[in-house]
C-alpha cells in the first residue's frame, strides 16, 4: 500500500533506522497466545513479514504473552506442579500451532521471542518511569477508576513522592498486595481527549503462574507499557498494527519519550472481516469449546488450521491478502473473494479425478459380465504437465444420481429414458431402461455403450459428459468414502453486528455429510491427508486427516463455479 511505502521509503525514516539497523527493516508479529490464528492474522502476517520481505528485512514472531489468564487461578494451589500445569494448558498448544502454522503459510521468522522474556527489563524501565516522577502507585479499583476518568479528576493517589512510589512498587512486585489492591499507573495526562492518556496501567497484580516466567512475578505489565517497549528492545523499525490502537499511538510515543528510548515507526491499517463468519478469538474460543464446530480445524471455521484442513493453500490466502491490500478502509469482505483465490490456485495445481457423490447404479447390456478393461483419464487435461491415469471400465458403472431424469428437457444434457450422454474418457451410452424403489425413487438404469466410439475418430459425442466410477472387477463395488460438503457457518453477512445474538445466527446446514461416495482405485491407493484433487464437475476435494486405510474422507474446499450471484 502506498502509505506504508511512502513511510518506508521516507528519507528521514531511513535516516533514523540506518543508525539503529543499518538501514534494515525490521518488522514483527506478535500474536498472543490465547487460540488459533485466522486469516485476519494472515492479514497481519502478510503485512509484517511481506514488507520486511519486501525490503530484504526481517521479522521476529514475538509472542505477547504478558496476559496470564485469570481463569488459571486454580493452579495457583499446586505451584510445586508447574511443569504439570503448563502440560495442562493449551497454552502450548497455541504457542506450538502458531510456531507451526506461521512456517505452513511461508513465513519464516527472524527470531522467535516472547515479551515475558523482556520481563526483567520491563521492570527496570518501570523503576525508571518511577525514579522520573512519570508512575505512581494507586489503590483505586476497576471502578472508581472508570469513575474518575468520567469526572476527568486525578487519581488521589497521583502525587505521591517518589521514594513512596518506589517503595510501594516494591512492595507489589514482593507480593505485600492482594489482587485489586494496587496498581502502577503512568502518570500521562487525565485531562488529554484522548482516554488512552488518562493515567493508563502499567502494572496489575496478578498471583498467577505465567507459562513462561513461572511463579516469578506476581505483577504483569500491561499492554500499553509492554508493547511500545518491546518494539524498541527489538528495534522494530516499523510497528504495524490493526486500527484499533491508533488511539494508542499517543501513549505509545508517550513512554519511549519519557524513557528516551529508540522510536519505530507505528502505522495503522484496518482489520479483516469476513462475511458470515466471525474471527475473534474470544468467538471462536466459544464455537470450539461449546462445540458448535468440531476442533479449531473444523474446516468451516477461517481459522488458519480450518482453511488447511478445508484443502485451502497458503499461496491462495497470501494471494487474497494481496488482492484486499493493506488500507486504512474498514470492511466487510465477501468471502467469495477467497474463494477465487482458493479455485485459481487449484485449478492449475490439483489433479483431476473423476468421482461420484450420490451414485446411481447403470447396467451396461451391451458390455459381457466378466467384461474388465481400462480407459485414461487425464490429470490436467489440454495441459503438458498432464499425466494418463488408469480408470476400470466394466459393464456396472455408476453416474451421479441427479445425472438421471425421467423427463427430459432441452437444456438438460444429462440421462433420460432414450437419451444419450458421454461418460467422461470411455464411451456415450444410451438409456434402454430403468427401474424404480418402493419408494418410487429410480433404483437402476440399463444402458448401451457405444463401444466403437473413439475420442476423434470423426464420430460426434453427445453434448453432455457424465462423472463416472465402474466396479473395478465384475460384481466388486467401488471404493466408498464420506464426503463433507460445506455452507457458511452464519446465515447472515455479518453476524458481528448482531450483538449478543450471534450464536442464533448460525447455520444448521453448514456441513453436510455424504456417506456412500465412490471413487477410482488409483485414489484410494495413493490419497494421503491433506492432498488436493478436483472431482470433475464435483469441486474441489482435500483428503481430511480423519482418512483411514479403506475409508477415505473428503471435504470439499470449493465448487468448481463461483455460485456468487449480483
Ligand atoms: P483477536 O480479537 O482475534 O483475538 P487480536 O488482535 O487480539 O485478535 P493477536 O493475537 O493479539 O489477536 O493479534 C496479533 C496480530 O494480528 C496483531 O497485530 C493484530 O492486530 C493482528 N490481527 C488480529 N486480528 C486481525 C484481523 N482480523 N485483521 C488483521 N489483523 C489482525
Ligand atoms: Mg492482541
Ligand atoms: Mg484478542
Amino acid at each position: 500500500d502506498g502509505s506504508v511505502m511512502r513511510i518506508a521509503n521516507s528519507p528521514a525514516v531511513l535516516a533514523q533506522h540506518m543508525q539503529r539497523t543499518g538501514g534494515k527493516v525490521v518488522t514483527r508479529f506478535p500474536p498472543e497466545p490465547n487460540g488459533y490464528l485466522h486469516i485476519g492474522h494472515a492479514k497481519a502476517m502478510f503485512v509484517d513479514f511481506g514488507m520486511a520481505v519486501q525490503y530484504g528485512g526481517v521479522c521476529y514472531l514475538r509472542y505477547d504473552d504478558t496476559n496470564p489468564e485469570a481463569e488459571k487461578q486454580e493452579y495457583i494451589d499446586h505451584i510445586a506442579e508447574i511443569v504439570s500445569w503448563m502440560g495442562l494448558s493449551p497454552w502450548k498448544e497455541y504457542i506450538d500451532h502458531i510456531a507451526e502454522i506461521v512456517s505452513w503459510m511461508g513465513w519464516s521468522p527472524w527470531k522467535v521471542t516472547y515479551a515475558s522474556q523482556y520481563f526483567a527489563q520491563l521492570h527496570a524501565y518501570a523503576v525508571q518511569l518511577i525514579k522520573a516522577g512519570k508512575a505512581f502507585v494507586c489503590h483505586q479499583s476497576k471502578a472508581e477508576i472508570e469513575e474518575s476518568r468520567e469526572q476527568g479528576l486525578p487519581s488521589p493517589w497521583r502525587e505521591r513522592s517518589i521514594e513512596e512510589n518506589l517503595r510501594l512498587f516494591e512492595d507489589m512486585r514482593r507480593g505485600l498486595y492482594k489482587e485489586g489492591e494496587a496498581t502502577l499507573r503512568m502518570k500521562m495526562d487525565h485531562k488529554n481527549e484522548n482516554p488512552n492518556m488518562w493515567d493508563s496501567v502499567a502494572y496489575r497484580i496478578k498471583y498467577v503462574q505465567h507459562p513462561m516466567a513461572g511463579d516469578e512475578w506476581c505483577i504483569y505489565p500491561s499492554y500499553d507499557f509492554t508493547h511500545c517497549l518491546c518494539d524498541a528492545i527489538e528495534d522494530i523499525t516499523h510497528s504495524l498494527c490493526t486500527l484499533e490502537f491508533e488511539s494508542r499511538r499517543a501513549s505509545y510515543y508517550w513512554l519511549l519519550d519519557v524513557l528516551d528510548t529508540y522510536k519505530p515507526v507505528v502505522w495503522e491499517y484496518s482489520r479483516l472481516n469476513i462475511t458470515n463468519t466471525v474471527l475473534s478469538k474470544r468467538k471462536l474460543n466459544r464455537l470450539v469449546t461449546e462445540d458448535h464446530v468440531h476442533g479449531w480445524d473444523d474446516p468451516r471455521l477461517l481459522t488458519l488450521a480450518g482453511l488447511r484442513r478445508r484443502g485451502v493453500a497458503p499461496a491462495s490466502i497470501n494471494a487474497f491478502c494481496r488482492e484486499i491490500g493493506i488500507t486504512r478502509n474498514a470492511n466487510v469482505i465477501p468471502y467469495h473473494k477467497l474463494e477465487h483465490h482458493v479455485r485459481l490456485h487449484l485449478d492449475v495445481n490439483s489433479p483431476r479425478t473423476l468421482a461420484v457423490l450420490r451414485p446411481l447404479k447403470v447396467v451396461l447390456t451391451n458390455v459381457p459380465e466378466q467384461h474388465s478393461s481400462t480407459v485414461q483419464g487425464a490429470t490436467l487435461p489440454g495441459r503438458l504437465e498432464s499425466q494418463a491415469y488408469d480408470l476400470p471400465f466394466s459393464r456396472v458403472v455408476y453416474i451421479e444420481a441427479s445425472d438421471f431424469r425421467l423427463q427430459d428437457s432441452k437444456d438438460y444434457y444429462g440421462l433420460a429414458p432414450g437419451k444419450s450422454a458421454m461418460l467422461r474418457y470411455a464411451y456415450p451410452i444410451t438409456v434402454i431402461g430403468y427401474s424404480t424403489a418402493a419408494d418410487g425413487s429410480i433404483s437402476e438404469v440399463a444402458a448401451e455403450a457405444d463401444l466403437s466410439f473413439v475420442a476423434g475418430g470423426g464420430k460426434k459425442p453427445p453434448k453432455g459428459v457424465l462423472n463416472w466410477v465402474a466396479q473395478p472387477a465384475p460384481g466388486q463395488d467401488p471404493e466408498h468414502a464420506e464426503v463433507r460438503l460445506y455452507d457458511v457457518l452464519f446465515k447472515s453477512e455479518a453476524p458481528d453486528a448482531l450483538g449478543d445474538s450471534w450464536l442464533e445466527d448460525l447455520n444448521p446446514d453448514s456441513l453436510q455429510v455424504v456417506q456412500g461416495a465412490m471413487v477410482n482405485p488409483h485414489l484410494a491407493a495413493t490419497a494421503k491427508a491433506f492432498d488436493r484433487f478436483q472431482f470433475e464437475r464435483l469441486g474441489y476435494f482435500s483428503v481430511d486427516p480423519d482418512s483411514k486405510p479403506g475409508q477415505l474422507v473428503f471435504n470439499r474446499t470449493v465448487t468448481l463455479k463461483d455460485s456468487f450471484k449480483k
